[in-house]
């Protein structure tokens, strides 16, 4: 009765993000009621493995009661600060000193937003900033990779390259450009990984010298492409664009909203090729999504840059009301003793296990490619595996493998293509990765027989 009224006020009021509205008001909300550890439980009372940690965020797993109560205390003592006009609180500040700790070397300033398209939109603003601090105020356009996505805010929504993001919202914008997906399984270089770097370097040196370096203001990408279907490029590639971007005086800019804390082993994606960007883009698993956070970590040398950018007493004209929120940064704090009092750790073992275990998947009628690093994986059904094709719209795969999915107790990322993508908490131990597998087992065996 209860879910029945709650599902008409939501089809009469509530818009839901990335959803076609008008199947939403047929199909309705599935509500979810309340979670413990790797699992979720709908208003229905069933119990689904969350295989995609919410939304790829909730990395440290659902029911943690240290969370709630550092969330607690903090909202008793103080729920508001203000960070504007020299004012602080303790957790930001503390929060912020941890991040520059554990943040690749030279990367030491830490600028708070509420989640990781405005740490995108930050990044824009604070490089645009940057080029006109330096003078160099002809460097304006960014560059980023096909398939990449980088939030919904109405700049970063054109550095994102998913046309779902495009289409008629009239972004990209000018001098917003992308080069080709390092994809191993689809770039016509593939599958050699080192030939494929080579193609996408080119292929950035390329668009650098028809807009000329000197209009060129950075580039930017994730480590392993999330939303774009899970895609891992070639080990070496970010390393080589990175060196690329240095050569040719254009900032390097990472973001690791998805892949931060823990998703693919390290707290940074970053450590894997020993990278030092200009910036790093946070959110998710930073707080875990018990409380909205992200951030954008600034190196030092373009802080230094930014800071002199104004006359003495003048303000850097950049702000958000809950910059830096005290009780999101009590939050992250805490969650950050948990990944480092041994989820990081799990991460990388469990994270080995996963991968091993996913594997097994290769053979499988319609199974394309299995991909990922730790715990971010994703399996590409295809519908003719020698020619790669992908299945028609009409087929609807992503659709039902969600549905088949979770009527097996599972929920995972169904991309529109047939690509299931894993992000499961990284407190995940090895039985319930087994279980996981199981429920993938029987979820491609129905949609393998449908
Ligand atoms: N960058 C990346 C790599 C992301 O995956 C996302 C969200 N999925 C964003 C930015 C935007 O973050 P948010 O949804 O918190 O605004």
């Amino acid at each position: 009765m209860l879910a029945n009224s709650l599902e008409a006020l939501d089809k009469a009021h509530l818009i839901h993000p990335v959803v076609s509205l008008r199947e939403h008001e047929r199909r309705g909300v599935t509500i979810l009621q309340s979670g413990q550890g790797c699992f979720l439980t709908d208003s229905a009372g069933n119990r689904l493995l969350d295989g995609f940690a919410g939304l790829w965020c909730v990395n440290a797993g659902y029911g943690h009661k240290s969370i709630v109560d550092a969330a607690a205390e903090q909202m008793m003592r103080l729920p508001y600060a203000t960070g504007y006009f020299h004012f602080g609180s303790e957790p930001a500040i503390r929060l912020a000193a941890e991040l520059a700790e554990l943040a690749p070397e030279g990367v030491d300033h830490v600028f708070f937003t509420l989640g990781g398209s405005d740490a995108v939109d930050s990044v824009i603003r604070l490089v645009r900033y940057y080029w006109n601090a330096r003078g160099q105020t002809a460097k304006k356009n960014f560059i980023a990779l096909q398939s990449g996505y980088h939030g919904s805010s109405s700049t970063g929504s054109g550095l994102t390259a998913l046309p779902l993001f495009h289409e008629g919202f009239d972004v990209p914008g000018a001098r917003q450009h992308h080069i080709p997906s390092p994809n191993p399984y689809r770039h016509p270089a593939g599958p050699d990984g080192d030939a494929v770097s080579a193609a996408v370097v080119q292929s950035f040196r390329d668009k650098v010298a028809e807009l000329g370096a000197e209009n060129v203001a950075a580039f930017i990408m994730e480590p392993i492409q999330g939303s774009g279907g899970v895609i891992v490029p070639p080990a070496g590639f970010a390393k080589a664009m990175q060196e690329a971007c240095r050569e040719l005086d254009i900032l390097f800019v990472v973001d690791e909203v998805i892949t931060g804390f823990g998703r693919t082993g390290p707290i940074f994606a970053c450590e894997h090729e020993g990278l030092t960007p200009d910036f790093i883009t946070i959110a998710k698993g930073l707080t875990s999504g018990y409380a909205p956070m992200g951030a954008v970590l600034m190196a030092d040398r373009v802080y230094q840059v930014i800071a002199d950018g104004a006359p003495e007493g003048v303000a850097l004209g950049h702000g958000l009301t809950y910059s830096g929120h005290p009780v999101s940064a009590a939050v992250g704090l805490e969650v950050l003793k948990l990944y480092r009092g041994g989820m990081i750790d799990n991460a990388h073992s469990v994270g080995a296990y996963f991968t091993r275990r996913l594997a097994e998947f290769r053979d499988r009628p319609l199974v394309g490619e299995v991909r990922g690093k730790g715990l971010l994986a994703a399996i590409e059904l295809v519908s003719d595996k020698a020619t790669k094709a992908k299945f028609p719209a009409e087929a609807r795969i992503g659709p039902r493998l969600a549905e088949i999915g979770y009527r097996n107790g599972i929920i995972f990322r169904a991309f529109n293509d047939g690509t299931l993508g894993f992000a499961p908490p990284i407190c995940i131990t090895e039985d319930e990765v087994d279980l996981l597998i199981d429920r993938v087992d029987a979820t491609l065996t129905e949609i393998s027989n449908a």
